[in-house]
């Protein structure tokens, strides 16, 4: 017969009875300190989905008496003030598809957000810059001609969206809610078994929480907390995910991604109906990767570039003049011009005003050869200073759990706080795998679907030339952009 560890025992001893067991082994060292707060909840991240997740849980009556807590590293007073003039714009916008907005307009966040900030789009173009074939998403097959067309996708600045979920989290009173801001987790780990009056924490996770750096934290502040159900929504570099031991599928793409925030031109004809919004991109395969420029408030878009190290290390060290030439050229001109640019020696010195820059007067040279098509977007004219970034998240590795969309962060959040709830209302132990088994069952597919089918994209076009694979992904382009059943499904698919 296996033997049965005594901790294994310790639930079925009363305390009393507990410290008359014979001495555990006597350990040197300091002791932990001792555990001060047990929660039911405890998520770890106050990011967009960390927050979310606390939202929804607080906006529902049945959860919202559980005890719960959030432990965020950075300072979230920063994100509860954070303030841009409405021409200025952040340069991590996300496209909330229409299920995340109705997921946090139903807890209540969205109510809390600067919609004057958010902007729809009801349109979206892509093509292959190398073969031409193009698709066109919007809803039109599914909206009569009285109607407005329905949002593709919303693109919202996740400060904005960071900040009224903090909002929303505050309106919701204080009572049993902790959160614990520019904290780190440093450690978790099972709890003992030793102390004998304090509860059973065995099979409970203990984290080890302490003021990020120099910054001084609350007093009251414990330094070690017990959670029921830990929810890690703590980015890349998880503490959860080790704790739990959760491995990640990944591997390295060695691309990175540019983004920057630009101004446009006025869009000639104006779009009809008054007011539609179009987000383009245009796959590079000789470049390395896509280019998308998705719009933003005021005439303004956020340009996501992915592409090899060098051409992103290339883009980020030419002038404003130059890289807004490179944008435009980037969508208008074909793919051998376009590698002829990225090739061009920069300006030893800066350009003056006076002076047209180097890239500035091919694109100009070059456009006068390039037939135009319909499906172009507005010219960038102006780039917001300081906005020429690299991004993380478009960048080198793609790992299925953790570099995830918003999207599919705010899915998963939607599904864990239906299944806490169901939890509660049917009287289950919120930490117990088996409630948690329905959320594992909606989310595992979904979240392996979108993996997949991005890696397919990334390999199929970055096949440069004209060879059989570009014709291939070019008919079933055209195949799909013609069927507008397929095309419905695709897109039903992308927003659920
Ligand atoms: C340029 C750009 C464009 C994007 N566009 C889109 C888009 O169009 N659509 C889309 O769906 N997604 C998009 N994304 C991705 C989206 O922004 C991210 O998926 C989203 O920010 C993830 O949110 P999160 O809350 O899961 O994680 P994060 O925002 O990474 O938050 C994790 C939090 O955990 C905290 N943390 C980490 N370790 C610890 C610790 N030990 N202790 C305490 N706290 C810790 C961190 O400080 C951080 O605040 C884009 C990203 C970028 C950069």
């Amino acid at each position: 017969m296996r033997p049965v560890s005594p901790s294994a025992l310790r639930p079925y001893v009363c305390p009393s009875c507990r410290s008359t067991r014979l001495p555990s082994r006597r350990k040197f060292g300091s002791k932990p300190a001792p555990i001060t707060d047990i929660y039911d909840v405890v998520c770890v991240g106050g990011g967009p989905a960390g927050l979310a997740l606390l939202a929804a849980l607080r906006a529902s009556p049945a959860t919202s008496k559980l005890k719960v807590a959030l432990v965020e590293t950075q300072d979230l007073n920063k994100a509860r003030s954070w303030n841009l003039d409405s021409q200025q714009f952040s340069n991590r916008v996300s496209s909330l598809t229409p299920s995340s907005v109705s997921f946090l307009q139903k807890i209540g966040a969205w109510d809390h957000l600067d919609v004057a900030r958010t902007q729809p789009y009801q349109e979206m173009q892509v093509w292959d810059g190398e073969t031409g074939s193009k698709i066109s998403f919007d809803w039109s097959m599914e909206t009569s001609p009285f109607e407005d067309l329905r949002t593709v996708a919303t693109m919202t600045e996740n400060s904005n969206l960071v900040r009224a979920l903090l909002s929303r989290i505050a309106a919701s009173g204080g009572d049993n809610l902790s959160i614990f801001s520019n904290t780190t987790v440093s450690s978790i780990e099972n709890g003992g078994a030793d102390d004998a009056d304090g509860p059973d924490l065995s099979a409970w996770p203990v984290l080890s929480i302490a003021p990020t750096g120099s910054s001084t934290a609350s007093s009251a502040a414990p330094s070690r907390i017990a959670a029921r159900l830990l929810v890690g929504a703590d980015g890349i570099n998880s503490p959860v995910r080790r704790y739990a031991d959760i491995g990640t599928e990944g591997w390295d793409y060695h691309r990175h991604g540019v983004v920057a925030t630009l101004s446009l031109t006025d869009q000639i004809p104006a779009p009809f109906p008054i007011g539609t919004r179009t987000a383009y991109q245009r796959f590079l395969p000789s470049l390395g990767g896509p280019i998308a420029l998705l719009p933003l408030p005021n005439n303004h878009a956020t340009l996501v570039w992915s592409t090899t190290v060098e051409n992103a290390a290339y883009l980020k060290s030419l002038s404003p003049g130059a890289f807004i030439a490179m944008v435009n050229a980037a969508f208008r001109l074909s793919m051998p011009d376009l590698q002829y640019m990225m090739g061009m020696k920069r300006p030893a010195t800066s350009v003056t005003n006076l002076e047209e820059d180097p890239h500035e007067s091919e694109l100009t040279w070059r456009l006068q050869h390039t037939p135009a098509v319909p499906h172009l977007p507005p010219m960038a004219t102006g780039v917001q200073e300081g906005s020429v970034a690299p991004s993380r998240s478009a960048s080198d590795t793609h790992q299925h759990t953790s570099r995830r969309g918003l999207n599919l962060g705010l899915g998963d959040v939607a599904s864990l706080s239906r299944t806490i709830e169901y939890a509660v209302d049917h009287g289950m132990d919120v930490g117990d795998i088996l409630t948690l088994e329905h959320y594992t069952a909606e989310r595992w597919a979904t979240n392996a679907k979108v993996g997949g089918a991005c890696d397919v994209l990334h390999k199929l076009y970055n096949v440069p030339g004209q060879g059989p694979v570009a014709w291939g992904r070019s008919l079933g382009l055209e195949i799909i952009d013609r069927i507008p059943l397929v095309k419905g499904f695709l897109m039903r698919n992308a927003d659920s």
